[in-house]
């Protein structure tokens, strides 16, 4: 009998070498091999005779072999083997497979499992010999990562040889759940989870897995609440006035006033802030946190603000020293941090916007508050420096990812939240339309009128192309399709150009010849459409002077990856054109959405997409047809999960092994099961490595 800590050298089969391999794959117990998860299962529970048997389909044989050679043909060996049951002979074949040859003993009866070719041949069956409890044949077979450079058959055997010998484990959560709900328990859920009996099993399975998984998530939220609440000793902030300086040139709104309350009130305790502020793209988060600093300090502390990116950094620098003359702002990105020594003692309290360049610094800098903007991008590690520090930190985090309910109360249960639910009321709802391809050229046509009408650099529209593989963030592929529609919309203005041109010498020729004067719109002038590319994978400093000419307004198109999602604010932008719009999910739209019509100027948003599914058409009316982010937020969610809820740009967020961010039902459960727990129940598995990162606070 094995148990879940069972080191793996102790399993029937796993020999020195072979042990050595699952060492270096990470898998040491008899749990990190169950918990390694198939990816998928394949249907070979169809059984057929070898007369009935159907070709192209995957099925399983019961027969005996009656001979089996091998032979070479060049470099490659073919094994082929005659079997036979009541109903007839077939033909078996297998390529470089040198183990079935030495396996396989004539006389014997085996299942082969495969599909049957049109010249009644089987090609390259998995086989074992014919018993009740199959592994590779005759069942839904597991099947698992590639990745993993184990064979499958390998990883199939130990497993079975695991699942049939696991000692039973007492499953207090069996009798915790609300009536109506019936789970395997946890020993019957991995079983299954690697041989299911039939589909739904392994949902069943799965479902226990995921609550599992759930219940350490909250598990893991309420230990790190009950150790920042141990914190002590943070620096009491006493409100400095005025509280709003009156160099910020716009009234603050109501949800800014009463978030700005909320984290006043944190500042002045001795215990730290762990604060979430959220809010939507352009609802001005980095004011409120700009004030809270201020407060820092002018009580005489140091405040640190990180940034996820070198532009967004600079970004924050430029616009907090706008809206906080008065404060000494200090740049620190890795460009700045080796050009000099940053820090010197002693010296007048600063403001420090940086990267992550940053958080090397932070024992020097000792902030008592520290300021994460989308703050998911950053890995455990750095955000462990925070630790540290002599002094807990005041800690606020910002993002603009609508965090549903649910989720707050179970797994962010340890921060709290301030919610920024209103946007300043200079704001016009950008105007969304969805285009056909057929409309580009006139699109493109309206945005040279605007163009010409309001003047170079103030109407600046972003073209923005979706990651083709979201999961690579900005490979080759996608600067390369970026780079594309780069030349194709410099040729079309081009082309308008021309044509622009040549309408206008036309109309005055026709002035000339009907003797009037020329007429004041014909003028002589046309604007040159200045466009521009930026990407990932052009260097830093070019990007920076893209990046600075459209802040400058002398750029009037960008043509862009989704680099621009996190945070820009480009006051001028008034067009964003979304290319295959269905390759986002809604938030994301929305996001990209509220990077224009920033300075109050109408916003307009274009969408093209030439996607055949009618589910993501409907995402798209959905998308064009609301305003509201934490709606579509919603439909993300019970659409495509919280992959997408977390942008392109945000991995990390959403990795779950079983459990979904969307399945609302199920993290209550978790939450109702956790309150009846004993205190000293242990999960029996945690993944939060990957949500550490957000649960890191
Ligand atoms: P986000 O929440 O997306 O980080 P920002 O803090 O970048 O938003 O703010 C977006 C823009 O709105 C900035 O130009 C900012 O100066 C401006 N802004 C912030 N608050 C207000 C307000 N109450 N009234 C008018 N404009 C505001
Ligand atoms: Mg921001």
């Amino acid at each position: 009998m094995y148990r879940l800590t069972t080191p793996l050298p102790a399993v029937k089969g796993i020999g020195p070498q072979l042990n050595a391999l699952l060492q270096a794959n990470g898998y040491s117990t008899v749990l990190d091999l169950l918990l390694a998860v198939p990816l998928r299962y394949e249907d070979r529970s169809q059984f057929s005779t070898i007369a009935s048997a159907p070709a192209n389909q995957l099925l399983t044989i019961s027969a005996s072999l009656l001979k089996i050679s091998t032979s070479y043909r060049g470099r490659r060996t073919v094994t082929t083997a005659k079997i036979s049951d009541q109903t007839g002979t077939m033909t078996v074949l297998w390529f470089n497979n040198r183990f079935a040859q030495s396996s396989l003993q004539v006389g014997q009866e085996y299942l082969f499992s495969g599909k049957v070719n049109d010249r009644r041949t089987m090609v390259q069956p998995l086989f074992e010999k014919l018993k009740v409890d199959t592994i590779h044949t005759g069942r839904l077979i597991p099947l698992y990562s590639s990745t993993l450079r184990l064979k499958q058959g390998t990883l199939r055997r130990l497993l079975k040889e695991i699942t049939t010998h696991l000692e039973s484990h007492p499953d207090p959560i069996q009798h915790l759940l609300p009536k109506k709900y019936h789970m395997p328990d946890l020993q019957e859920a991995l079983c299954q989870l690697h041989f299911p009996e039939t589909e739904p099993a392994v949902v069943a399975a799965r479902e226990r897995l995921a609550l599992e998984e759930l219940l350490g998530l909250i598990r893991h939220s309420h230990q790190l609440k009950a150790a920042w609440q141990k914190k002590r000793g943070a620096h009491q902030i006493h409100s400095q006035q005025p509280l709003i300086p009156n160099t910020i040139p716009f009234a603050l709104t109501q949800a800014q006033q009463r978030c700005i309350d909320e984290i006043k009130m944190d500042l002045n305790r001795t215990s730290p802030m762990n604060r979430i502020l959220i809010g939507d793209v352009g609802s001005g988060k980095t004011v409120v946190a700009g004030i809270a600093a201020r407060q820092v300090i002018l009580s005489g502390h140091n405040v640190g603000l990180i940034a996820p990116t070198q532009i967004l950094a600079e970004q924050h620098a430029a616009t907090l020293s706008e809206l906080f003359p008065d404060l000494e702002i200090e740049l620190i990105t890795a460009v700045q941090s080796k050009r000099k020594n940053i820090i010197n003692k002693g010296q007048s309290l600063k403001f420090y916007v940086g990267t992550h360049a940053l958080i090397n610094q932070l024992l020097q800098i000792n902030p008592a508050f520290i300021i994460y903007d989308e703050q998911h991008r950053f890995g455990v590690k750095q955000r462990s420096a925070a630790e540290n520090l002599p002094t807990p930190p005041h800690v606020l985090t910002m993002t603009a990812t609508p965090i549903p309910r649910t989720m707050l109360l179970t797994i962010f249960s340890h921060l709290n939240v301030s919610v920024i639910d209103e946007l300043p009321n200079n704001r016009l709802p950008t105007k969304t339309w969805i285009l056909p391809e057929t409309k580009r050229i006139d699109m493109y046509a309206w945005i040279y009128e605007q163009i010409s009408k309001k003047g170079a650099g103030r109407f600046q529209s972003l073209v923005v192309c979706p990651f083709i593989n979201p999961s690579e963030n900005e490979g080759l592929a996608d600067v390369a399709a970026t780079t594309q529609k780069y030349q194709t919309v410099k040729a079309a203005f081009k082309k308008l150009e021309k044509q622009k041109a040549v309408d206008l010498i036309t109309q005055k020729k026709r002035a000339k010849e009907e003797k009037q004067t020329t007429p004041a719109v014909v003028k002589d002038k046309q604007p040159i459409v200045k466009i521009a590319e930026l990407h990932g994978k052009m260097k830093k400093t070019a990007q920076q002077q893209v990046i600075e000419k459209m802040f400058q307004q002398k750029i009037d198109i960008l043509v862009t990856t989704p680099i621009v999602e996190v945070g820009i604010d480009l006051p001028q932008a008034a067009a964003m054109i979304i290319e295959s719009a269905e390759r986002f999910g809604l938030a994301s739209l929305h996001q990209l959405r509220g990077r224009v019509g920033r300075a109050g100027q109408q916003g307009y948003c274009v969408v093209f997409s030439n996607t055949k599914s009618s589910q993501a058409k409907r995402r798209l009316r959905q998308f064009s047809q609301t305003n509201n982010g934490q709606e579509l937020a919603e439909i993300d969610l019970q659409h495509r999960g919280a992959g997408d809820l977390f942008g392109v740009e945000q991995h990390g967020w959403g990795t779950l092994q079983f459990a979904s961010w969307t399945n609302f039902e199920l993290i209550s459960i978790a939450q109702h099961v956790f309150k009846k727990l004993p205190s000293d129940w242990q999960p029996l598995f945690s993944f939060i490595t990957n949500d550490k990162q957000l649960l890191a606070n």
